[in-house]
């Protein structure tokens, strides 16, 4: 177990908590403490935010290249502790190791080397007719993030926000504090100026509450769940916080007739099932032509067999539990309603034999006949669940797959590339990979409707952090 006996929250430096109340995250597979740490609260909270706010002068105005130098450093000391993250990640989160280094670790590291370099090309000043448009840095970031994959959406966040030149205080997930700790010591031994990063441990509704609500704070940047995302508007509305936000999904593969039915089935169950079915962009529903639904449903099964459920830590574990007790239970609890209504199950279930005997394990679920207007077709189950539904006509699969009030990412599957790329752009979602194509981390990643505001990643996630400027002038200036 890792105790935070030295530092409770970072800022300008590690610093005591005024508070008392110490958390702990579990460890979903021993079901024992993985990480204690002691609460921020409001007080730590607007000491940080003065930090930030007294270091945003020197950072915003420093020259990019050097803050491009900060950000490499950074960079550098995450790959020497990639296998201490990689395991504080697995540890606390239940996600098998080989897919924490690649996935979890690995992503993120190479986000902060592209940020870096992308400052050199980023347009700081262009010429407008007589107008030169400055970018500048939007002031103090208060960075929001879940724990399904805490150290990708710390830093989707962090990477950009600091490399516009904004000074951030992070509130990581309480389930998942140990990746964000490392990071402050990360910054810390990179010599990053202090209150330029700030961390501030805590729970969502006192921690996180108090940073989103802070007068302090220019711009909110909050990954979650819809439902937090919407109370965290309301509260930035009191002062015109800019918000942005990454929130959930209930995505869908598309397979159109002639498509590689063997390829796209075992792409929507190994979508569905990474990190236990708690991806935002899962593809949770797999909509199938009638002609092709029953050779689909022998083809997912045999694919759910393969994923054994096991200890994290264990280099042959394809499937870990999920985050926690609660969380189960409410998985299992959309599972069985959904059968009430009509749903057929067709694999694992909350029944199911063969669990190890701890860790809070859902089996690898697959729904048969799912209505598109059921519940479990329609909410976020953020499990390891995959919903069958089939459809007769291309317009009904597209009506379908936009059936949904939220827009996070999709697929689509065909016998050519033209024709998956045209019905790409009938879906109303903010990704679509066709025909099995890789995710993209230099594209901008976000949703349509309620999945969000705003995108990350890639030159589009360094939009999200500044200002524009217009400096009119007089005559033409070199
Ligand atoms: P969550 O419950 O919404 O929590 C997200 C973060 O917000 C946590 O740090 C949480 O603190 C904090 N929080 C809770 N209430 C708050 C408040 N009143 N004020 C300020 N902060 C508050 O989401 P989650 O359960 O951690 O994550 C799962 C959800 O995230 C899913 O819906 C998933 O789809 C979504 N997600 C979206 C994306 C994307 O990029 N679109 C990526 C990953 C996940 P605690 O530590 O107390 O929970
Ligand atoms: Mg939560």
């Amino acid at each position: 177990m890792t105790a935070a006996a030295h530092h409770d929250y970072y800022a300008g430096g590690w610093l005591r908590a005024s508070g008392t109340r110490l958390l702990t995250a579990l460890n979903p597979y021993t079901e024992q403490p993985a990480t204690l740490v002691r609460e921020s609260t409001p007080e730590d909270v607007d000491h940080a935010v003065g930090l930030a706010r007294q270091a945003f002068t020197s950072w915003s105005a420093m020259e990019t290249g050097m803050r491009a130098e900060f950000l490499q450093r950074v960079a550098s000391g995450m790959r020497s502790r990639a296998e201490d993250l990689a395991r504080s990640i697995s540890t606390e989160l239940g996600m098998p190791i080989k897919l924490c280094r690649r996935i979890q670790v690995e992503l993120p590291i190479s986000t902060f080397e592209q940020t870096a370099a992308l400052l050199a090309s980023y347009p700081w000043s262009e010429r407008m007719g007589h107008s030169l448009v400055l970018r500048e840095a939007a002031g103090v970031v208060a960075a929001v993030s879940p724990w399904n994959y805490p150290l990708h959406q710390i830093v989707a966040k962090l990477a950009p926000a600091l490399g516009a030149g904004c000074t951030v205080v992070l509130k990581p997930s309480e389930l998942t504090p140990g990746c964000a700790l490392m990071l402050a010591e990360i910054f810390d031994a990179a010599g990053v100026p202090p209150g330029v990063f700030n961390l501030v441990p805590g729970a969502g509704a006192i921690t996180g509450e108090a940073l989103v609500s802070h007068s302090g704070i220019d711009v909110v940047s909050f990954t979650g769940s819809t439902q937090v995302g919407r109370h965290i508007m309301t509260r930035a509305a009191q002062t015109i916080k800019r918000v942005r936000l990454e929130l959930g999904g209930k995505s869908a593969s598309v397979v159109l007739r002639g498509a590689d039915l063997a390829r796209s089935v075992k792409h929507a169950v190994a979508s569905c099932m990474l990190n236990s079915g708690q991806t935002c962009s899962a593809l949770t529903r797999l909509l199938v032509a009638a002609e092709d639904y029953d050779e689909a449903i022998d083809l997912a099964r045999a694919q759910l067999r393969t994923l054994t459920p096991g200890d994290p830590l264990d280099e042959r574990t394809r499937l870990g539990p999920v985050i926690s007790a609660s969380h189960r239970d409410r998985i299992h609890g959309y599972v069985r309603r959904g059968i009430d209504d009509g749903a057929q199950l067709l694999a694992g279930g909350p029944d199911s034999p063969d669990l190890p005997g701890h860790g809070y394990f859902v089996a690898p679920t697959l729904l048969g006949d799912v209505r598109p207007d059921a519940e479990t077709a329609q909410e976020e189950i953020f499990g390891p669940v995959l919903c069958m539904l089939r459809y007769r006509h291309p317009d009904d699969a597209a009506d379908i797959a936009n059936h949904s009030r939220y827009g996070l990412a999709g697929a689509v599957w065909a016998g050519d590339d033209r024709e998956a790329l045209a019905f790409a752009r009938r879906l109303r979602t903010g990704q679509v990979d066709i025909n099995g194509a890789a995710f993209n981390p230099a594209a901008p990643f976000g949703g349509y409707k309620q999945s969000g505001l705003g995108r990350e990643l890639g030159r589009h996630g360094l939009d999200e952090f500044v200002e524009l400027k217009s400096v009119q002038l007089p005559q033409p200036v070199n």
